[in-house]
């Protein structure tokens, strides 16, 4: 008989395992705690700002396959946008210099050659610490590679280790960062074009994504927590759904795809990755829209309080990660200094600030510096129908939403060969 499989968790690595698997219909089930899907990547209409807004802007590039596989398998490949080609804005805000990073379309970089394209201020030779990245052993931090000074470290490295490894360079592993430029960087301006949802987070990699399940069958209860797991001997046999303990038999399938600290309370003896830095929002609604209709402009700032600005038609929004030394600070002093370099990075000139929502997500992504690395698990686990799924288990990559998709359709994969061996032997 066909297992049944059990994904606990709609976040992106959930919801990848659950499209992959797709196929088998009624025999999956999604349990998801929150009442709407998503996890860290959601969105929610905000009384304030009287929108829809996301919890955070996310970030992608071009070279994300899995987050365009992912797209493709739920005919969502039209809902992102951005610049037309690989192009990366800056301001520093602290003296007004506009510069654009512009790599170029070759796998060779040339582009590096071309003082108009790379970083001002830097030279060629600058970029020879790519290399010390990528040869970089495994308790090497960015820093350890890049340094913590100079132009190319202020105005490159620090913000790309940022904003990709959600830590400052002195503890990010970049060991992290090694495929980060492996997969963009290093393969040409096709793949490092930055993307973002064309509207929402939920409009792109969520709603897409219910409705592919929906139509196949596949039950997904949202509201619904799993509150234990339970075993005997070497496998699951049971889980506690809201109160109600629900069988697993031995050729079932459960896919843990919850955020490692809720794993580690469901799983005995799982060693997981603590929380790492916080990431903070703030998104504007502006008086006039700053870009047309579907459009996205995105601006990286170096010398604020931002760090990334986002414009979507009458939204601006800002992103500050590796943000812990500002997460506690009120809402509203947050919002004002940002604010200041939205003006700035928009060209809005002296306008006040429009109403503004500050979205504090405390636990963004696990800590991810060398030391912490081993804690992160493979899918596979001793117990024969328990499988892992998460930004946090061992992808090799960030805390992205292409390790999310990427640990997901790996579970996906495990389970699926596990329930045909199964298959095979009765
Ligand atoms: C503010 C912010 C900005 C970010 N920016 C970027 C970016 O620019 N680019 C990028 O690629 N990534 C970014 N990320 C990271 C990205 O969002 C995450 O890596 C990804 O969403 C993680 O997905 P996941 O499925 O592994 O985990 P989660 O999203 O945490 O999903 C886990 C799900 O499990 C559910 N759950 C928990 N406990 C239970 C239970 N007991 N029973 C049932 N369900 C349960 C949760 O409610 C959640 O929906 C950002 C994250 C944040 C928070």
């Amino acid at each position: 008989m066909t297992p049944h499989i059990h994904i606990i968790g709609a976040g992106m690595a959930g919801l990848a395992a659950a499209v992959r698997l797709a196929h088998l219909g009624p025999r999956v089930t999604v349990y998801e705690a929150a009442p709407r899907a998503g996890g860290r990547c959601r969105s929610y209409h905000d009384p304030q700002l009287d929108c829809v807004i996301d919890n955070g802007n996310h970030l992608l590039l071009s070279g994300n396959t899995a987050v365009m596989a992912y797209l493709d398998e739920i005919g969502a490949g039209d809902r992102l946008a951005g610049p037309p080609e690989a192009a990366f804005p800056f301001i520093d805000v602290t003296t007004g210099a506009r510069w654009c990073v512009q790599p170029g379309a070759g796998v060779i970089p040339w582009w590096i050659l071309n003082a108009s394209r790379r970083v001002p201020e830097t030279t060629a030779a600058d970029y020879l610490s790519v290399l010390r990245v990528l040869r970089a052993d495994e308790r090497s931090t960015m820093a350890d590679c890049v340094g913590t000074s100079g132009a190319l470290y202020r105005r490159f490295w620090e913000p790309l280790t940022v904003g990709a490894i959600n830590t400052a360079p002195a503890r990010a592993a970049a060991a992290l960062m090694r495929p980060v430029l492996r997969e963009t960087f290093m393969k040409g301006a096709a793949a490092c074009r930055p993307l973002v949802a064309r509207n929402s987070l939920a409009d792109t990699f969520v709603d897409p994504a219910l409705a592919v399940l929906a139509r196949a069958g596949v039950t997904v209860r949202l509201g619904t927590r799993v509150r234990a797991v339970h075993f005997e001997k070497d496998a699951v046999s049971a889980l506690n759904i809201e109160g109600d303990i629900a069988a697993v038999n031995t050729n079932d399938i459960v896919i843990l795809a919850v955020p490692p600290w809720i794993a580690e309370t469901l799983v005995p003896d799982l060693k997981v990755p603590p929380p790492g830095e916080p990431i903070v929002n703030v998104h504007y609604r502006l008086k006039q829209p700053a870009t047309p209709a579907g459009e996205v402009r995105i601006v990286g700032v170096i010398g604020g309080c931002a760090q990334w600005v986002f414009a979507h038609g009458d939204l601006a929004s800002v992103t500050i990660s590796a943000a812990a030394a500002v997460v506690d600070q009120p809402a509203e002093v947050l919002s004002a200094n940002c604010w200041r370099d939205v003006a700035l990075a928009l060209e809005l000139g002296n306008t006040a600030e429009p109403p503004a929502r500050v979205v504090k997500e405390r636990r963004a992504t696990f800590d991810q510096t060398p030391e912490m690395q081993g804690l992160r698990p493979q899918a596979a686990t001793a117990c024969h129908n328990l499988l892992l799924a998460g930004d946090w288990t061992a992808t090799g990559l960030p805390a992205t939403i292409e390790g999310a998709l990427r640990s997901g359709f790996k579970a996906a994969a495990l389970a699926a060969q596990r329930a045909a061996a199964d298959s095979k032997a009765a």
